[in-house]
């Protein structure tokens, strides 16, 4: 991928938010770009992010680590996006994650907690939910929500500002509405119930208008920034690899 191309794509996926944001009444800069940039090499990383980007999300740990010297010469705010493995929690402390998006399960909270309280460190987290309810995905169900963030709360260490889905991919566009729609109402419960969760994270480069529409405040675009990936994604979404 040649960096004008990268170019071109970013000013792209900026037109695509603006147009959707006019459609939909709301404003761009409500809408957040996150460079999703797994297996993208940290040359194509910083020319992204020298032209206005700050905000990038990595799945892997091994790949936070490989890239983490490189991209120090710039300033930019680093998300997690992937499964984590209970037992990466002491990795991901080390590379200045801003946030994880990925809060999957109680007992990765716990770790983490623990870890953080020994560092003396806080984070801010998502919460990810399941909304296509395929087993293929990560995320908590929906309607433990409100247990879920309960649970959370109580760990001191782990701020706790959105949420988090991965939407179907199905050619269904109501199909994948109905995921948003689904994490932008637990969105709704939990506010209800007082939790400051005001960002939502979903929408990716083939449903981010639906996602707009929907609410998202941070959509996370990949391929159609920076090309096509070497590796499917399951190699990302799957537990055992
Ligand atoms: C790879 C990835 C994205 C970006 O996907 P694209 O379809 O390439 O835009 C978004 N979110 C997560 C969790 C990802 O792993």
């Amino acid at each position: 991928m040649t960096k004008e191309r990268i170019l071109n794509n970013i000013k792209a996926i900026e037109n695509r938010i603006t147009k959707v944001c006019e459609k939909s009444g709301r404003s761009p800069e409500d809408v957040k770009l996150l460079l999703a940039t797994k297996t993208v090499s940290t040359d194509n990383i910083k020319f992204a992010l020298q032209y206005k980007q700050t905000l990038i999300g990595e799945n892997k740990i091994q790949e936070v680590k490989k890239k983490f010297t490189d991209l120090n010469s710039i300033p930019y705010e680093s998300h997690f996006i992937g499964h984590l493995q209970t037992n990466k929690v002491k990795e991901l402390l080390k590379y200045n994650i801003k946030c994880l998006q990925s809060l999957d399960r109680i007992r990765l909270a716990k770790k983490l907690q623990n870890r953080l309280e020994y560092e003396d460190k806080t984070i801010d987290v998502f919460l990810q939910f399941n909304t296509s309810y395929e087993d293929s995905k990560f995320g908590m169900d929906p309607k433990k929500a409100l247990t879920f963030a309960k649970e959370i709360k109580q760990l001191d260490r782990i701020n706790i500002k959105g949420l988090m889905t991965i939407g179907l991919f199905s050619a269904s566009q109501e199909k994948v509405r109905k995921c948003f729609k689904l994490l932008k109402k637990t969105q709704t419960d939990l506010l209800n119930k007082g939790y400051s969760v005001n960002e939502l994270s979903m929408g990716m480069s083939g449903d981010l208008e639906i996602a707009i529409e929907e609410g998202a405040t941070i959509i996370r675009i990949g391929s159609a920034i920076f090309g096509k990936r070497p590796y499917p994604d399951s190699y990302y979404w799957n537990e055992n690899k």
